[in-house]
């Protein structure tokens, strides 16, 4: 993502409502933040918030987390969220997903959603990728048993390297499709920013769900 720097961003951040600022003290404790009993689902990298916004807007009955890295990015969703302050289901953290063990304790969250996540194309940046061994390791902490990873992306290669690893770590793919809008996965799917940029060019978009035996 073309990062610009937005004046002003990290001070709306430290300021805003829907921002939590103290994610580790609430590590464990996140259906009582929300106030209720409802699935946790958190998407990593959410960008602008395009597609969890609408995900909260749709489903009332579940707490949604979005967590973004950049503040110049998250701030553009602080945006978009001021507009619905009647919704109660939607909060954002701006952290390093690298953290999210501080964050969330063993089995505290129902769904991860990773969305057009950043290919780090080099080798030796793999294990940065959000769908290595690497960072499944964190989500097989942080998901409840029946946990589903569900991730999108334009990018074939990032796609394929998804593919081996999900096995290498042990999890399982339920099921996945080269070519989402074409398929049987399509209906009800949101499209997220990069989504929309992507099929408006014709690029494909992957899919795959994935979770554990346990
Ligand atoms: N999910 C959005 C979409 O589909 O339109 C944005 C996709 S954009 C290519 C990837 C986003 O993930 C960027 O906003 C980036 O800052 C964020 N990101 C990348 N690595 C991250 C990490 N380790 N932790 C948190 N956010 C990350």
């Amino acid at each position: 993502m073309r990062l610009r720097n937005v004046k002003g961003s990290r001070e709306i951040i430290a300021t805003n409502d829907y921002v939590i600022h103290e994610e580790d003290e609430i590590k464990g404790h996140w259906h009582e933040f929300f106030g209720n009993d409802n699935p946790i689902h958190i998407e990593i990298g959410m960008g602008k918030g395009q597609f969890i916004m609408e995900l909260a807007e749709r489903n009332p009955n579940v707490n949604y987390i979005g967590i973004e890295k950049y503040s110049s990015v998250l701030v553009r969703a602080i945006e978009k969220r001021e507009q619905k302050k009647d919704m109660d289901n939607l909060y954002f953290i701006r952290m390093d997903a690298e953290y999210i063990e501080n964050v969330f304790d063993t089995h505290e969250v129902d769904r991860i959603y990773l969305n057009f996540s950043d290919p780090w194309p080099k080798d030796r940046h793999a294990k940065r990728r959000l769908t290595s061994t690497h960072f499944l390791a964190f989500y097989d902490k942080i998901l409840v048993p029946s946990g589903r990873v569900i991730f999108k992306t334009d990018n074939i290669d990032l796609f394929n390297f998804s593919l081996e690893q999900i096995p290498e770590a042990g999890w399982i793919i339920e099921n996945y499709t080269n070519d989402l809008h074409h398929s049987e996965y399509n209906e009800g799917n949101i499209m997220t920013e990069y989504e929309a940029k992507f099929s408006a060019m014709g690029t494909p978009i992957n899919r795959l769900v994935a979770y554990r035996e346990k």
